[in-house]
């Protein structure tokens, strides 16, 4: 995908020098190179992404500090207490709303660029999806408390051992612990937007299928409580999580054998301390998953 630069801001429609915007969260970056094992990265993020670490010339600079102050807030009072395992019931306010709505704002305004140009897209999935942009815009300055349907959802996904269906052996602990996607996708009755941050599965869904089913997962505008614990979700989105894996496989298949090579050299070199890595955990568990299902 090309990088867009725009003249004016993407929110405020002011002509004022558009910064460089990252559509996941700088921080979550930062925190995936930090835990990585240097140059095998690839290895353990074998880039499936589509809007990965992407920056586009989208904000004016005080747009940005909005949407940068509620990510230091969903950094500090989830992402790193969740990461961590310091906690898994997590308090919140208005403000995980407004963040969940400013990640999904920018990546389903850079979808709706993509579809424009490309004009491969159903005309009533297009229009839900332009109905939303405006009133999640709307939102974020400040301008409109109404969200209309949209519903916000957040799934932790949690460590996985076993599995019942053959469909997730493809290492789903390090594919989805390691990795951040976010794009907006639609099937027959369902429209949403998705973002994988390190395993914090966040979804805005703008038209929501009768088969849909999210418990325990749902954000309130205001405050409440979220666990990550017994949430359970039956969904289209669950597609994509598949998705993400097959792309993961692919790529560990293209790697070159000369690659392959060096990051077992790199793996050795590491030894015993490779257990301080929160790869090691994600390993060991595809692994058991590979010898638990009894498939
Ligand atoms: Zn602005």
């Amino acid at each position: 995908m090309e990088r867009y630069k725009l003249q004016k801001c993407a929110l405020c429609g002011l002509e004022k020098e558009i910064q460089l915007s990252h559509i996941i969260p700088k921080f979550i970056g930062k925190h995936l190179k930090k835990t990585s094992i240097g140059s095998i990265r690839s290895a353990e993020n074998p880039n499936i992404v589509i809007q990965d670490l992407e920056k586009h010339y989208l904000l004016c600079r005080d747009c940005e500090e909005e949407f940068s102050a509620r990510e230091n807030w969903f950094a500090r009072n989830i992402f790193y207490l969740w990461k961590k395992e310091e906690t898994i019931e997590f308090e919140y306010d208005s403000n995980l709303n407004y963040f969940i709505i400013s990640l999904s704002w920018r990546s389903l305004y850079l979808d709706i660029m993509n579809y424009v140009q490309e004009g491969n897209v159903e005309i009533e999935k297009f229009q839900i999806m332009i109905d939303a942009e405006k009133m999640m815009r709307k939102f974020l300055l400040g301008k409109d408390e109404d969200l209309g349907n949209i519903e916000n959802h957040i799934f932790f996904f949690e460590r996985v051992e076993s599995v019942n269906d053959d469909k997730f052996l493809l290492n789903p602990n390090t594919t989805i612990h390691r990795s951040t996607v976010s794009y907006t996708h639609y099937t027959e009755d369902t429209v949403f937007t998705v973002s994988n941050l390190m395993g914090i599965i966040i979804v805005t869904m703008y038209e929501k299928g009768y088969r849909e089913e999210w418990k325990g997962t749902k954000i309130d505008r205001n405050r409440g409580k979220i666990i990550a614990a017994n949430q359970n979700v039956k969904s289209v989105v669950c597609g994509e999580f598949q998705y993400w894996m097959e792309e993961a496989d692919k790529q560990m298949e293209r790697m070159s054998e000369t690659q392959k090579a060096k990051i077992v050299q790199k793996m050795k070199a590491i030894g015993e301390d490779i257990k301080k890595y929160d790869i090691y955990q994600d390993f060991l568990d595809d692994q058991n998953i590979k010898k638990n299902s009894s498939i």
